[in-house]
């Protein structure tokens, strides 16, 4: 086991970790009030070559093929702007699994997209089926050489009025027999039928947006099938083991993020004529805190190694437990904050409400203790 990382990966962190430091946290707070779309983040990680990061260079990505990267550039980012580590990770999603289940013609079209910053997203969830994707409802009806897709996908993320450009579907071809009923498709925002609906109006990471994705009528041709008919569970927790790692590196960067803040600003207060960081009370706060977010890094970094592996992990316990530390560091460098935190002035109050996502989506907490629990039980 070593704790060192390649010189690569190493230059990849401190490009991103200097583009987010300068550029993207002069935006962060100015995106979050006006929820608007970060489109010049999203070009300059583009131009960085960040965007692309693992599509291959065939395809006109930066051809890097390694989970460790993917993880310290989205925590880098995250640090400075939850939102765009947001956009940026589920983009990273979308993208893994074309890698990893798309078909040469799907590579050759969607690729080359994804490279050039047409957003990726991810659609799973239904009004009726949030942590229970048995109970999806979008229909997928074969016509010939086609399916017919209707329902509605709800909280899509990169999907906006103006964002996102193609979408892995996952969606019922055999009705009665439970997610094995299930098969994931390539749909394209451009295709008659595909529409954005409802765009949330959400508590924290404001600037990533997340809507509705209707679907009435579309015809998809089978060429658009993801892998094989029957395969979209298999395939959305395929592509979920990755997003977990994907969320747990938000988390590891936001829980920093909040030490940071919470170590500039007691330093910087003074209350009884010391700064407040003198109070052993209040660094025993920054050393809870550490000790959390130093753990939660190590469970990101070993998922991230070992499904670079192609080894088992279980991501759930590093989103687990890093969604839970992020939540707990904001919490606590607020405090710290004292009255002044709970103000729109310091960050803090924004990356309080930013980090709340982290324990809800692509997997509750909760869910991902059964995950755990079922896998320390299986032993
Ligand atoms: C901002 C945002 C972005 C999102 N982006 C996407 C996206 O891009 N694509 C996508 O497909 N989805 C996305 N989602 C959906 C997200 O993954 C779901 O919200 C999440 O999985 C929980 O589903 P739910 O909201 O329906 O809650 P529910 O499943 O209704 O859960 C409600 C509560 O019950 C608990 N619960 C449920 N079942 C159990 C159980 N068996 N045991 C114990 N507790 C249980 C849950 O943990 C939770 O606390 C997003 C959501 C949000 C808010």
């Amino acid at each position: 086991m070593t704790f060192q990382f390649t010189e690569d990966q190493l230059s990849i962190q401190e490009m991103v970790r200097d583009y987010a430091e300068k550029e993207i946290r002069s935006r962060a707070d100015e995106i979050d009030k006006t929820g608007r779309f970060p489109k010049e983040n999203m070009d300059g990680l583009r131009e960085l070559g960040v965007l692309q990061l693992t599509i291959p260079e065939e395809y006109g990505g930066t051809g890097v093929d390694d989970e460790i990267t993917k993880a310290l550039a989205v925590m880098e980012v995250a640090k400075c702007c939850a939102s765009t580590a947001e956009i940026l990770d589920v983009h990273y999603l979308s993208t893994d699994i074309i890698m990893r289940k798309g078909t040469f013609e799907q590579k050759a079209l969607y690729l080359p997209q994804a490279a050039e910053g047409k957003l990726g997203g991810f659609a799973l969830t239904e009004p009726g089926a949030g942590s229970d994707a048995g109970g999806l409802k979008t229909k997928a009806e074969r016509d010939g050489d086609s399916y017919i897709l209707n329902g509605t996908k709800c909280f899509i993320s990169n999907l906006g009025p103006e964002e996102g450009n193609h979408f892995v579907v996952v969606a019922v071809t055999e009705p009665g027999i439970g997610t094995k009923g299930t098969t994931a498709f390539l749909v394209d925002r451009s295709m008659p039928g595909v529409s954005c609906g409802k765009t949330e109006d959400k508590m924290g990471i404001r600037g990533a947006a997340v809507s509705e994705l209707v679907l009435e009528d579309v015809r998809v041709p089978s060429s658009a099938i993801l892998g094989k008919l029957g395969e979209g569970f298999k395939i959305a927790m395929m592509g979920l083991d990755g997003g977990r790692i994907g969320i747990a590196s938000q988390a590891c960067g936001v829980a920093f993020g909040a030490i940071a803040e919470a170590v500039k600003y007691s330093g910087e207060r003074v209350q009884f004529g010391k700064p407040i960081s003198a109070n052993q009370g209040l660094q025993w706060y920054l050393a809870d805190m550490a000790v959390r977010a130093e753990a939660a890094w190590l469970l990101t970094l070993k998922a991230a190694a070992l499904r670079q592996q192609g080894l088992p992990c279980t991501t759930a316990m590093a989103k687990w437990y890093a969604s839970e530390a992020a939540c707990y560091c904001c919490d606590l460098a607020l405090q710290i904050h004292g009255g002044y935190g709970y103000m729109k002035d310091y960050p803090i109050e924004r990356m309080y409400r930013d980090a709340r996502i982290l324990r809800i989506y692509e997997g509750t907490s909760e869910v991902q203790k059964m995950v755990v629990a079922r896998a320390v039980m299986k032993g």
